[in-house]
This record gives C-alpha cells, structure tokens and sequence, in this order.
C-alpha cells in the first residue's frame, strides 16, 4: 500500500510539481495535527520547528498549490480565518467550532446520506457546520 506521502507526491507529480521540501515539511504538519483542521498561521508554527527561518509566504503559497491540487481544502468558519484541512483519503465528515475559542473538531457523522432526491435533483457534495462551545469553554462558565 501506498504512503499518503507516496500519493501526494504523485499527485503532484502529475500537475507538475516537486515535492520539495518545505511541501514535504507542510504535509508532515497537516498529518500530525491533533486538531485536523487548522489555520496558516498555526501551520506556519509548527513548519517553522521543521525548517528555521522559512517566512510565512513561503507557507501559505505551498498552501494554496495544495488547495489547488485537492490535496489540501481550504474553509472559511464564521468570518474569521481560513483554515485548512488535509483532504486526500479523506472520510466524509463534518464539523463542529466552538464559539468561545474557536476550535473546531471533526464529526464522523452525515446527517445528510439519506436525503431524498426529488425532480432528479444529483446531489454532488454539502457543507455541514455545527456551532455551539467546547467543554472547556463551558467549564470556564464565561458564556
Ligand atoms: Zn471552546
Ligand atoms: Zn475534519
Ligand atoms: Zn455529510
């Protein structure tokens, strides 16, 4: 069986591009996140423990090669920043964010499967996002 690293760096291969790498050290990030779903400047972090002195364009333009590639989906939640998840492999899932302090966790879970397809309608894809707060946001009790 192939590595996601394996798959990716054919993906990329296709389209033309390297595995360099600063892409290699993103996608290691990406993977090892506990969150699963994160911003570029927390990225930008942790790639910056792995590659010292690299700046956050670099980030952000590997980034956006990977959203472009469908290796990597870029959301925006609520007005604030984008935030990005690893796609490839990945499971049909959902999202809960919490309110308080933003942190956002993964639902394997469609409420959606089952939905009935009137007039022919072919449904292809849908967004689900669950707002509320996390434990500990609640256990401060400041909400
Ligand atoms: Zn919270
Ligand atoms: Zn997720
Ligand atoms: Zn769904």
């Amino acid at each position: 069986m192939e590595s996601l690293k394996e798959l990716i760096e054919e993906r990329l291969k296709r389209q033309g591009y390297k595995l360099t790498k600063q892409r290699e050290a993103i996608l290691e990030v990406l993977e090892d996140l506990k969150e699963h779903v994160t911003t570029a400047q927390h990225i930008y972090e942790k790639v910056l423990e792995k590659i010292p002195g690299i700046n956050f364009s670099t980030v952000y333009r590997n980034l956006d090669v990977f959203v472009q590639e469908g290796i990597v989906r870029k959301t925006m939640f609520g007005q604030d920043a984008s935030y990005y998840e690893l796609v490839v492999n990945e499971i049909h899932h959902h999202h809960m964010i919490c309110k308080g302090c933003g942190k956002i966790r993964c639902i394997h879970y469609c409420p959606i499967e089952d939905i009935p397809r009137e007039d022919g309608f072919m449904p292809v894809e849908h967004r689900l996002e669950i707002y509320g707060f996390c434990r500990e946001c609640l256990d401060c009790k400041s909400y």
